[in-house]
């Protein structure tokens, strides 16, 4: 069974459960997606290395911690991703992008590449995937399986809600990933979507349906 780290702050969770609201309006629920990612970057980031530099404030000189290594990159699995992208970009702003374009095939759900743009150098960042809905996981395995083919060694996975189904399926592929989540709902309903989950995440946020 693959396991994910569940962030059940209070915070989370109650905007959490005002996003999966059918009544709730998009320009609502892209604000609380925004809003959820800051409190979510703050947990996956907790471990971060820090180093020391040296700097001078107004009143003396002293060695102040900052984040050690290669800027971070964030890469956002197109659409729903950019949501929760947009908010850990608000907490890093230097971190760098990465894009995936991938369309769920209707018929075999299979993903299908159509876009994919990252940095040259990912074998010495920490990369963190945003997805907001891990449900089959077959777009977050192929999109790890993208990075990693590109060098990426260190990555993270972060999603809003995650079906059981998709947890043990992308924990099969990708047992070196963590997976970091705001709740995991009770399955995957005959057209894969998470139940009771929040419905379709990109047409939420962009009101395309
Ligand atoms: N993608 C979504 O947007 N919602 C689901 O429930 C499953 C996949």
């Amino acid at each position: 069974m693959g396991t994910a780290t569940v962030i059940d702050h209070p915070l989370v969770q109650h905007k959490l459960t005002i996003m999966r609201d059918k009544e709730t309006s998009t320009s609502s629920f892209r604000q609380l997606l925004r809003e959820i990612a800051h409190l979510m970057c703050y947990e996956v980031m907790r471990d971060l290395e820090l180093t020391t530099i040296t700097i001078e404030t107004p009143i003396a000189e002293m060695n102040a911690p900052t984040l050690a290594g290669k800027k971070l990159v964030f890469c956002s699995i197109l659409r729903a991703g950019n949501g929760l992208l947009e908010g850990m970009l608000d907490l890093v702003p230097s971190a760098r992008v990465a894009h995936i374009g991938l369309y769920r095939d209707p018929k075999t759900l299979i993903p299908v590449e159509y876009y994919f743009k990252a940095p040259e150098d990912l074998e010495d960042r920490l990369i963190v995937v945003v997805d907001p809905m891990l449900a089959t996981a077959n777009s977050a395995i192929v999109a790890l399986d993208r990075l990693k083919e590109r060098g990426a060694k260190n990555l993270r996975f972060v999603c809003l809600l995650a079906a059981p189904e998709g947890i043990q399926k992308f924990s099969e592929a990708h047992p070196d990933v963590p997976i970091f989540t705001a709740a995991i709902d009770q399955k995957l309903n005959e057209h894969a979507y998470i139940v009771p989950g929040l419905g379709d995440a990109g047409d939420r946020m962009y009101g395309t349906k």
